[in-house]
């Protein structure tokens, strides 16, 4: 299917790896020219470079941490005007209720809500000026279905989701959607992370407990950073349009709702 996006330019942010990487490719394979961003300079080179090569469109890439000021002010300058942006950044850790204070929700609040708030408020004058853009944010599963251990994240993304709720309906008559990407279990970096912990609490090794995360997903495997992209390019695209404000689940059948 044509995308009919060759041509427009696309900030993704946090995505030298995984699911921002994900989205990244499939952008580019729709010919699209990208602004890259990690913190980590070596994997974020070897990704733009691979990319470059691989669909030749151009590719920008800025080192920086996108959940401090100064880092989103490096990307923001770099990117200028783009057509589309996909906001993303690291989880916050997992934990105990009891466990978490002001400063902690802060930084959750930060990293995964304020910030891609911030992106937007720099970047979508821009896209209704010219009547045309595309958002899609990467929040997670835990919008819809609480993961207990991850109540920084639960809390932070769910005040993204309202934010959108509202805004998305303001923007879209001047041809911007603003969606949401909620990712269940990923083969990532951070699965592997979130495996991890299970590891150490349990006290199994890590094929077992992939194997039992596995077990409790109707698809009964980890999604790829390559269908978790090839959607967001979908959102992307032209014949988007007319999805507004939506929270898309892909979780493989994990979260067990009618609706
Ligand atoms: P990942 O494989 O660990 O990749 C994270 C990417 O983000 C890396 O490129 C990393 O590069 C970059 N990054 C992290 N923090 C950053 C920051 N402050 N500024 C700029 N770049 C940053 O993670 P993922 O699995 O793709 O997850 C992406 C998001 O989806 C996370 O918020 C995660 O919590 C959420 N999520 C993932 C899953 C899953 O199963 N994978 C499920 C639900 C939700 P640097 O480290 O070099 O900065």
């Amino acid at each position: 299917m044509d995308l009919g996006i060759k041509g427009k330019r696309a900030l993704v942010c946090a995505s030298s790896k995984g699911l921002g990487r994900g989205c990244a490719e499939a952008l580019a394979a729709a010919g699209v020219d990208l602004v890259l961003n990690a913190r980590g300079a070596e994997a974020l080179e070897a990704t733009a470079a691979a990319l470059r090569q691989h669909y030749g469109v151009s590719v920008t890439a800025i080192a920086a941490d996108i959940t401090t000021e100064a880092g989103r002010a490096q990307v923001l300058a770099a990117a200028g005007s783009v057509d589309i942006l996909v906001t993303n950044a690291g989880g916050p850790p997992p934990g105990l209720w009891s466990d978490w204070g002001r400063d902690d929700f802060i930084r959750a609040l930060d990293g995964n809500m304020l910030t891609p708030i911030a992106l937007m408020t720099a970047l979508l004058p821009g896209m209704i000026a010219q009547g045309w853009g595309r958002v899609v944010n990467i929040t997670s599963q835990s919008v819809k279905a609480p993961i207990p251990a991850l109540g920084l994240s639960n809390a932070a993304r769910t005040g993204l989701t309202g934010y959108v709720a509202g805004t998305a309906r303001q923007v879209a008559p001047q041809g911007v959607t603003i969606n949401n990407l909620l990712p269940g279990i990923h083969d990532t970096d951070r699965a592997i992370s979130l495996d991890g912990g299970v590891v150490n609490a349990e006290g199994i090794t890590m094929d077992e407990a992939r194997r039992r995360r596995m077990a409790t997903i109707p698809a009964r495997r980890y999604g790829t950073a390559a269908e978790f992209g090839a959607m967001c390019a979908f959102l992307c695209s032209q014949h988007a349009g007319f999805i507004v404000g939506q929270n898309i689940l892909l979780d493989g059948g994990a979260t067990n709702a009618t609706i």
